[in-house]
């Protein structure tokens, strides 16, 4: 029998329910969690969408229109399916279990396992039984089996036995094609005249234009521009996304990988744009890895790019995701580089810089907060690196502005991967960079007021001066490291140090004042 969803208490039937189901925005899918083995007959399914969390910060607007629509979505679903289904509005998720267990003092409350652990907390707060969390391939035990006795946590390591473990990519025990990785192959600047691919626009239904009508008056602090049609809010719109990036992107992924084109010639390149939809519990990683499989034994798709791909979805989303289990709440708050300044007013405004790499970065995620993970390590967290923003402050910025954030996935990839905040515990080297980097895999520079090969002079590129900067001020925490020990000799060869450490005074001035 098809249900409507239902947005108030009292307006639920107050029959005796087996079990109240609370379903998080981050796992809207039918066949995992608490939905797996959830019956329509006789149990409560209960979302909250919590208005305190929406008006405290200055969320993107496209990520709350995706976040909400997404799960209004999903809540009609289920209502259709049959099951009762309360969409309740409240000031915080505090407020909602409370009404929910006064209406239902003695019925079991179930939902799954979260992935963050502030949600962990309150769910235990609230005496619900946790159905383990099966939205990753990789369970807990078989994370902490990869962990046990080791003093380095390779990535690498972790993926070439996942690729084992799950039998991905394998001809027996050797890896299929004879090499685990090809990112050597992988790394290809922007090519010169080259047809990028559409991107799939995805339509807009009552759900959504109800939404998007609202939400500037109901939240009024909502960032970046109103949503356009470049993220689906539904299951089907998710598989379409995976179709289409299978059909049309998947075998350019690998080659292009790290290119930084400018978003006004392809602001996707080939990437997959999964993130949201493997974030929200819209698709689930074993789907993704199937279909890419699946389209890969067809023919015609390169290994370098469906190894690539693989690579991203079995090992650095499942590492990531294990990675911030390990390290524990008090992750989040690493500071061992001591970083303290504000973040600086570049990061919310497009308009206050006057380096082109940054100013088409931050455009960018204004228009539809995404960029892929160069802009997002090589440009942004390097930004904040060399500058020595705080990571905390940094962090909240990151979480605010993009539309696949979740605190399992940034904590690791800002204080581990791009801050280097956790002193090393992570990733063995900082990602630092001037800007020869951002010169060879983009087309920026030639547009830029400033030479990416000058440290010094009005001229001089800000990641150029601000990297050697970093070095030196930095000295004795890098010098013993042997992965960037070598760069740190080279500043006693600087004649110019003098000089640089001046301009980098200078350019900290006017970076906090919104000038360059
Ligand atoms: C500083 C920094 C912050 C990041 N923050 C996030 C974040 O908040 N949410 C997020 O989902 N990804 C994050 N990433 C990883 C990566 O940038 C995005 O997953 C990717 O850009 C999403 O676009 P896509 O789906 O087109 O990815 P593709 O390039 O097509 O890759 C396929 C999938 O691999 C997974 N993946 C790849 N790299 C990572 C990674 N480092 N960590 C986790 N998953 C990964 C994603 O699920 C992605 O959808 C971050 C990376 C960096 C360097
Ligand atoms: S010169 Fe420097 S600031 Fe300008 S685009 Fe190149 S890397 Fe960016």
């Amino acid at each position: 029998m098809k249900n409507q969803v239902v947005t108030e208490l009292s307006e639920i039937s107050t029959q005796q329910y087996k079990a109240i189901r609370f379903i998080a925005m981050d796992q809207l899918h039918r066949n995992y969690g608490a939905l797996r083995q959830a019956d329509p007959e006789n149990d409560l399914i209960v979302f909250i969408e919590n208005q305190g969390s929406l008006t405290k910060r200055v969320w993107h607007i496209q990520r709350t229109f995706f976040l909400i629509s997404s799960t209004r979505h999903f809540a009609e679903t289920l209502a259709e399916e049959g099951f009762t289904t309360l969409y309740l509005k409240s000031e915080s998720f505090e407020e909602g279990f409370e009404k929910l267990i006064q209406a239902f003092p003695v019925t079991k409350r179930l939902a799954a396992e979260p992935a963050s652990h502030r949600r962990l907390a309150l769910l235990e707060k609230f005496d619900f039984q946790l159905i383990e969390n099966d939205f990753f391939l990789t369970p807990k035990e078989i994370f902490k089996e990869w962990l046990a006795g080791r003093k380095t946590f390779l990535m690498e390591n972790f993926y070439r036995n996942q690729r084992k473990r799950l039998n991905i990519l394998m001809d027996g025990d050797q890896p299929l094609a004879g090499e685990w990785n090809f990112d050597q192959s992988n790394r290809l600047a922007p090519p010169k005249n080259y047809q990028w691919p559409p991107y799939l626009a995805h339509k807009r239904d009552k759900v959504d234009l109800e939404l998007i009508a609202q939400l500037r008056t109901t939240y009024p602090n909502l960032w970046g521009n109103d949503p356009d049609e470049s993220w689906a809010t539904t299951r089907e719109g998710a598989l379409l996304q995976l179709d289409y990036f299978l059909q049309n992107h998947f075998s350019g992924f690998g080659p292009y990988e790290d290119a930084i084109p400018p978003a006004s010639e392809s602001w996707q390149v080939h990437h997959s744009l999964l993130s949201p939809y493997l974030n929200n519990g819209l698709l689930h990683p074993a789907e993704v890895v199937e279909a890419a499989l699946n389209k890969f034994e067809e023919g015609n798709i390169p290994i370098e790019s469906c190894e690539g791909f693989i690579r991203q979805i079995i090992g650095w989303r499942e590492y990531v995701f294990g990675m911030y289990q390990h390290f524990g709440p008090e992750y989040r708050k690493e500071n061992q580089l001591s970083a303290d300044r504000k973040l600086l007013p570049l990061f919310n405004n497009s308009k206050a810089t006057q380096m082109e790499c940054v100013r088409d970065t931050i455009e960018a995620i204004e228009n539809r907060a995404w960029v892929h993970h160069i802009p997002r390590l090589m440009i942004l967290s390097n930004l904040a690196l060399l500058t020595g923003v705080k990571p905390e402050a940094f962090l909240d910025w990151m979480s605010e502005v993009f539309i696949d954030a979740y605190d399992w996935v940034m904590v690791p990839n800002i204080i581990g991967m791009g801050l280097h905040a956790d002193g090393g515990a992570m990733m063995s080297k900082p990602y630092a960079a001037g800007g020869a980097y951002i010169s060879r895999m983009s087309k920026y520079c030639s547009s830029c007021k400033f030479n990416p090969k000058l440290r010094v002079g009005e001229d001089a590129c800000p990641f150029t001066t601000l990297y050697w900067d970093f070095l030196d001020r930095h000295r004795e925490a890098f010098i013993r490291n042997p992965r960037i020990a070598q760069q740190v000799r080279g500043l006693d060869r600087l004649k110019d140090l003098a000089e640089l450490r001046k301009r980098a005074e200078f350019l900290f001035d006017q970076l906090e004042q919104g000038k360059i």
